[in-house]
């Protein structure tokens, strides 16, 4: 499998490595973020966006579940799914159109809707580490891999 870890010494580091991600990303691609409340999840997110020319504010998805946000490439989806105590409210929400194959899904906290939603191209893990953050990318797709390959090399 491809994998690329890296140390993430402050908030701005891991903003600097959201907009490494963003540079690469691909209409379709699905990607899960794991890791506690505080991890980083969203800062992470937040610099993908950034990167993307995106100018609002992001905030977290808690209570909503998603907010979407459309850009010129593709629309992205960012989902928080802390909150979520019934996968049925993954089909209540109407995000079937997740898996039409344009959006890019960020999905924070899947393991609460685990079995419904699209598959992981890209399994993202952060983790606490004093006062700064370890972050693992992991491909779980061929086309995961490719893209882990160009751009967290
Ligand atoms: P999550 O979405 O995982 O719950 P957030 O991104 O909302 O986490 O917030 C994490 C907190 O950690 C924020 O206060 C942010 O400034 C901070 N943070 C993010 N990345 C780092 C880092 N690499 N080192 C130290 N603090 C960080
Ligand atoms: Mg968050």
């Amino acid at each position: 499998t491809v994998r690329c870890r890296r140390h993430l010494a402050d908030e701005a580091a891991t903003l600097a490595f959201g907009a490494q991600l963003a540079a690469s990303l691909q209409p379709g691609m699905t990607f899960y973020l794991e890791g506690d409340l505080g991890a980083g999840k969203t800062t992470l997110v937040r610099g993908v966006l950034r990167a993307l020319g995106y100018g609002g504010r992001v905030k977290s998805p808690t209570y909503t579940l998603a907010e979407t946000y459309s850009l010129p490439a593709f629309e992205l989806y960012h989902f928080d799914l802390y909150r979520m105590h019934d996968p049925r409210e993954w089909l209540d929400a109407g995000f079937r159109d997740v898996s039409d194959g344009r959006a890019v899904s960020l999905i924070e906290w899947p393991e609460k809707a685990a079995g419904w939603l699209p598959p992981p191209d890209v399994v993202i893990r952060l983790t606490i580490a004093d006062e700064a953050r370890d972050i693992e990318c992991e491909a779980a797709s061929p086309r995961g891999a490719q893209y882990l390959e160009t751009c967290c090399t």
